[in-house]
């Protein structure tokens, strides 16, 4: 039997084609399907009402809906829940869910979470501080998965209504490069800014990235999502050092080609850098860091690196953390150090699928 067609892989255009050309209906029936899979969370076909049972019977006879499933569940004292899905083949990726810490209007009691997507299984780029990076990389994942991510978080939140969201962000800081999985990544930010669907300004979505020359223009030229450049060195050597893959493109012509960026009025890149004790947080990364973003539109986000297992880098203590900040700041560069969350269910990029993998091996 042929295998039916998974709509939650079919952007607008191509979900068009399926209804007018495959099922012979009406165009305008494609946003009833878009409105099911997007903004209502559908998980079957057979949940679309507003369609006739025959043509209930029609459509779910060539086409499906899937969704992960989840293979476990990390909740952290701090609110952060770090879910594992597992996808249609068996592989395993991650997705996170943090609680925003955006001030919200007195009595305002609804919460606001900002989920963390992947977008490979896996990753090519072999950065030497992330646990993706040591698992190597296995596939790109579908736009159907990409997103399926967040229809699973929202079905586990009851957050069901587009025009009040309770996952308020999406950033694009989970496994994989977004930007080595342009077609499916272009295609899920396209699908989440449709009105009729999930309906998420580009305002609300951060795609990050280690610096891949064509995904970033791609991405610049769109206006889909804000930019944040994983740049954790201020200089070709140790860049080379910490993202041996990433640093093929030299530093020095990833910041140029972000000096003429297209940026959205009051809009900045966010640079981030993990901070490593003793190897990227010395007076001088200082003194290069302080010339690089003389040169850009960009805020400095300061990540304390956590410990990976088979990894020589650690974070730096607190005190270290703010005296790096406040250098930082008397050279006038805006730096923020975030507080790692969900230190206690090991967050970072990669790190529950490689404990899994761990665990299993045992
Ligand atoms: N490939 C893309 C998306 C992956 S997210 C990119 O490189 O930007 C990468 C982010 O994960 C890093 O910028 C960092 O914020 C976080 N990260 C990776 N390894 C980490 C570690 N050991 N400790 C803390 N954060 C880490």
């Amino acid at each position: 039997m042929q295998e039916k067609i998974d709509l939650c892989d079919l952007p607008w255009p191509a979900l068009e084609r399926f209804v007018v050309d495959t099922l012979g209906w009406k165009r305008f029936r494609t946003q009833q399907i878009w409105q099911w899979i997007w903004a209502r969370n559908a998980s079957h076909v057979s949940e679309m009402t507003d369609l006739s049972l025959k043509d209930r019977e029609h459509l779910g006879s060539l086409a499906q809906i899937s969704r992960p499933s989840v293979a476990d569940v990390r909740e952290s004292s701090d609110g952060t829940t770090k879910l594992l899905l597992e996808l249609k083949d068996g592989e395993l990726v991650e997705t996170v869910l943090i609680p925003s810490d955006a001030p919200q209007r007195p009595g305002d009691l609804s919460v606001r979470m900002t989920q963390c997507i992947s977008t490979q299984v896996g990753c090519p780029m072999a950065c030497t501080f992330c646990s993706t990076g040591k698992l190597g990389f296995r596939r790109n994942m579908t736009m159907g998965e990409i997103l399926g991510q967040v229809q699973v978080a929202r079905a586990r939140l009851g957050d069901t209504r587009p025009e009040h969201p309770i996952i308020r962000n999406l950033v694009y800081m989970g496994m994989g490069e977004p930007l080595l999985n342009l077609g499916p990544v272009m295609d899920s930010l396209k699908t989440l800014e449709h009105p009729k669907g999930l309906a998420f300004s580009p305002r609300r979505i951060t795609v990050s990235t280690c610096g891949i020359e064509k995904g970033m223009a791609v991405l610049g030229e769109s206006g889909l999502a804000y930019l944040a450049v994983s740049l954790h060195a201020p200089n070709q050597d140790l860049r080379e050092k910490l993202m041996p893959r990433a640093a093929a493109w030299p530093l020095e012509d990833l910041i140029s080609s972000l000096e003429s960026y297209p940026l959205k009025t009051r809009e900045r890149i966010t640079l981030e850098y993990l901070v490593i004790a003793g190897v990227n947080d010395q007076p001088e990364h200082v003194r290069q860091l302080s010339r690089i973003c003389s040169r850009l539109k960009a805020k400095l986000n300061l990540i304390p690196c956590n410990a990976v297992p088979g990894s020589p880098y650690g974070p730096p203590t607190g005190e270290e953390l703010l005296r790096f900040e406040k250098a930082l700041w008397d050279k006038g560069i805006t730096a923020i150090a975030r507080k790692s969350k969900g230190q206690d269910i090991e967050a970072a990029c990669g790190q529950l699928r490689a404990a899994h993998e761990g665990a299993a091996a045992t």
